[in-house]
């Protein structure tokens, strides 16, 4: 076990183990290894974390399969409590999670409480499910045979989350699967492994038992994760990622036959009409936009805004994003923190350049900061033409481009013109055609006059290559149960 509190000061700061997470037991990895996690904003070393090697993460599997069938058989009202416990903990350990989170992974304080509120309500909404789980009872079209339909855990799954909401994502996969009665591998992502471990040992504290929850953090994911895969043990795979490693899983979920959910990335479509509120759709664009910096699968990545308003829009967005204030997100006046790494830096002002390269104006931002930490600013820019690589490609940083439009088909054509179809945005005072256009958007949620979907009550997903299935609301629970249908004769001469 270590603790953060040599490099935070201002909550209580609980231990946050570092090691793996195996069969109710925190160990290191086998020979030893460990990786460092790394302060965006300042480039420090905050934690060294067990990095598992494939024997690790086989025990891990065995403990979630050894577990399977004795938490199965628990009481659902049991998981339910212990889902509820943990979430009381959570929410009593607010500011801490939140402290630990901008750590290591960047994003304002303000932010990072946010998530950890919006992280607890899965466990709070998934401990409500727990006990409304329903099967079915019929009677076949003959009269011979009842059809009684029973809802079971799918069995062992393979959890793996990403960077970018580091303590919802965990908890977005990992209250369903207890809720319904399944164990599990989690593997976070190596830029965040804090956040999950802290979670882990909130659950343990809440009394799920031995082998229900293995986390392993490891640099060598594609090896680890393969094993799982193609063990044939592993009944389930939930994945929350870029769409090409979703891809490569689902590839390789497909020689095991394994139930799999993919929530993947997106190329979110942000349309403005012309009798829209332009002040409501500035805000909206501010909390569509630059929610985590930008790194967001529901980012507003293209922003369509009719031509009679595009202009008075963009100053307005422009104004708004100039203003904000840039730094580490421990400081209480920063609203964007850094961007995760040197890496997503790099993509985010090659995008930026590749559009400037091609006619873009930037109205704010568009330039390296010097000096340390990942830090990239607010830019709007505006003249975008339609080749440039960021209309097709997920910004995944604190970048609008604004696009005029003329013509309401053209641009539900153009919002349409991608592989993505998680999320888009829609702004218009008129019922009709808020309601018209979101029917035809191709895509798995719409914000109608809100830059804001993501809600636990709520089934969050996407078509198209943005996903497979739903995190959240009632159908949350489904991604991680099996039908069982048993046929039963009827007593003959009734
Ligand atoms: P990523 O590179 O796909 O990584 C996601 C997770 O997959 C990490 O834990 C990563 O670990 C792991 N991984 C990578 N290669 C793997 C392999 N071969 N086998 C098994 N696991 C592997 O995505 P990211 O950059 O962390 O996250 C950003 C992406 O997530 C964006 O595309 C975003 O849109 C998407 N996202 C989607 C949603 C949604 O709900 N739809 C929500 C949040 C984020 P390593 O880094 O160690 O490889």
């Amino acid at each position: 076990m270590t603790s953060l509190s040599s490099i935070t000061s201002r909550s209580a700061v609980a231990p946050i183990p570092t090691g793996l997470l195996i069969g109710g037991q925190w160990r290191g990895a086998i020979g030893g290894k460990v990786f460092d996690v790394e302060n965006p904003a300042t480039g420090e070393v905050l934690a060294a974390v067990a990095d598992a090697g494939p024997s690790d993460g086989d025990d891990a599997l065995a403990a979630a399969v050894d577990a399977r069938a004795s938490w199965a058989a628990t009481a659902p009202r049991y998981r339910s409590e212990i889902l509820r416990r943990a979430y009381d903990l959570v929410m009593a350990r607010q500011d801490w999670l939140a402290e630990v989170m901008t750590l290591e992974m960047g994003k304002p304080l303000a932010e990072a409480k946010g998530e950890v509120a919006y992280a607890a309500e899965f466990l709070r909404w998934f401990s409500e499910e727990a006990v409304r789980v329903c099967g079915d009872h019929g009677t076949t079209g003959d009269g011979a045979n009842r059809i009684i339909v029973a809802r079971e855990p799918v069995g062992p799954c393979v959890l793996i989350t990403p960077w970018n909401f580091p303590l919802a994502m965990g908890t977005r996969k990992i209250a369903p699967a207890v809720a319904a009665g399944c164990t599990m591998v989690l593997k976070p992502a190596p830029q965040t492994p804090l956040s999950s471990l802290a979670l882990a040992a909130i659950l343990q504290e809440s009394g799920l038992p031995a082998g229900v929850l293995n986390v392993v953090n490891t640099t060598d994911a594609a090896t680890v994760v393969h094993r799982w895969m193609s063990s044939g043990k592993a009944r389930k795979v939930s994945f929350t990622g870029s769409t090409g490693v979703g891809k490569l899983l689902l590839r390789q979920a497909a020689e095991t036959v394994m139930r799999s959910s993919m929530e993947l990335g997106g190329n979110a479509p942000f349309i403005v009409c012309a009798d829209a509120d332009i002040d409501a759709a500035v805000d909206g664009a501010m909390a569509a936009k630059m929610r985590n910096m930008g790194e967001a699968c529901t980012a507003a990545n293209r922003m369509y805004v009719h031509r009679d308003i595009a202009a008075t829009f963009a100053e307005r967005l422009a104004s708004r994003m100039a203003a904000l204030k840039v730094g580490n997100g421990l400081d209480d006046e920063t609203d964007v923190g850094p961007l995760i790494d040197a890496a997503g830096r790099a993509k985010v002002h090659r995008l930026v350049d590749d559009a400037l390269q091609r006619g873009a104006t930037a109205l704010t931002g568009g330039q390296l900061p010097e000096g340390p930490g990942y830090f990239y600013p607010p830019t709007v820019l505006v003249d975008v033409s339609v080749d440039s690589e960021l209309m097709t490609t997920e910004v995944f940083g604190p970048v609008a481009p604004i696009i005029p439009f003329d013509d309401e088909d053209d641009v539900i054509d153009c919002a349409n013109d991608t592989d993505w179809g998680l999320v888009g945005y829609l702004f218009t005072q008129d019922v009709d055609r808020a309601f018209d256009l979101s029917e035809r958007l191709e895509v798995g949620m719409v914000g109608v006059n809100t830059g804001l979907v993501s809600n636990p009550a709520a089934p969050f997903g996407g078509v198209k290559q943005s996903g497979l299935g739903r995190e959240g609301g009632r159908v949350g629970i489904d991604e991680f149960l099996e039908y069982k249908y048993l046929a039963v004769p009827r007593r003959k001469g009734r």
